[in-house]
């Protein structure tokens, strides 16, 4: 038929020729002309003597399975090619946030130095509601660069060349604990510490997340209770999957997903400080060390954060 495939035909009867076992799957023709695909085997049969003297042969009709295979090596080739574009598009839309980001910092610099200039020089002719728009003008130049770092901060992950290094997690969190002293006293937090691994890993962003972690669980701490923070570590074959844990004031299950995503927070900036980037960027550097970051949390009770890191063999 037009669409069998000659070269298998010619590839059996040469086998055949020779004797030797051989299989194949061409598309055949029905009496209607409907195609449909067939497998034949051919298998040479010998007598007591060593002598080949006849075949066993098998035809199948493989159309079905034959067409999943094509549908399937189709569906592959699509991926593969969203798959690209995904990664070609995503790495676009981190230059331009990149760039945003960077350049906007520079305009931005001029509207603060400038209100401070006309504070500074007219502050005598301003009359009180005058001087108050100019705080306000102020204040929003001040969140508005502290957006422009932290969306700098997002496209920077994975960008740094940091190097692999050995990094002992203890001196890492009494680091931290140090850097957070006063929110410790303040809130008169305990902070306990499991006996953490030392690990091949880039050091600087795996504190990062470390960080905002702890950064979090003194932040969104519950009133009515003394805040405690606990770390703890697992390790599996492939993977250290590390857990920190508050007795805060939780998260309602609807924004487990939610948090996650850059800008989005559950609580506006003068109850809680902050952009909403922390866990984004926690995220991001998550899975640049081929791991993954989730929550578990009670309203009211508390929440703990999960996060896994690929194991890095030296
Ligand atoms: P930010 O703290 O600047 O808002 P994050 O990305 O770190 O940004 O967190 C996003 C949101 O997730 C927070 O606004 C808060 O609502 C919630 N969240 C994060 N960590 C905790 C925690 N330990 N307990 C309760 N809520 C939390």
């Amino acid at each position: 038929g037009a669409n069998t495939d000659r070269k298998e035909l010619k590839r059996l009867g040469i086998a055949m020729r020779k004797w030797e076992p051989c299989e194949v799957t061409v598309i055949n023709y029905k009496k209607s002309g409907e195609e449909f695909w067939v497998n034949f085997s051919v298998t040479p049969v010998a007598n007591e003597k060593g002598w080949f003297t006849h075949w066993i042969s098998v035809e199948k009709d493989v159309t079905a399975s034959k067409l999943a295979e094509m549908k399937l090596l189709e569906l592959n080739e699509s991926l593969q090619k969203h798959a690209k574009e995904l990664s070609v598009s995503n790495a676009e839309l981190e230059q331009f946030a990149y760039i945003a980001s960077h350049d906007l910092q520079e305009p931005l610099r001029m509207v603060t130095s400038f209100l401070t200039q006309l504070e500074k020089k007219y502050g005598t002719v301003i009359d009180e509601k005058g001087k108050r728009y100019i705080a306000f003008a102020v204040d929003g130049a001040k969140r508005m660069r502290q957006i422009i770092l932290d969306l700098l901060e997002f496209s920077r992950v994975g960008r740094m060349e940091d190097k692999l290094e050995t990094v002992d997690l203890n001196e890492i969190m009494n680091e931290i604990k140090i850097l957070f002293r006063k929110e410790i006293k303040d809130k008169h937090a305990t902070v306990l510490i499991a006996p953490l691994p030392k690990i091949t890993a880039y050091k600087s962003p795996l504190r990062q997340v470390f960080q905002n972690m702890v950064s979090n669980a003194l932040k969104y701490a519950a009133t009515d209770v003394p805040c405690q923070v606990e770390i703890n570590v697992q390790e599996s074959k492939t993977h250290w999957q590390f857990a920190v844990s508050d007795n805060g004031i939780g998260i309602d299950r609807e924004y487990f997903e939610k948090i996650f995503i850059i800008f989005q927070r559950l609580h506006n900036k003068d109850q809680y400080s902050g952009t909403g980037m922390g866990l984004a960027v926690s995220k991001k550097i998550v899975e640049n060390m081929g791991g993954k970051i989730w929550v578990a949390s009670e309203e009211g009770k508390g929440s703990t954060f999960y996060f896994t890191i690929l194991k890095i063999s030296t």
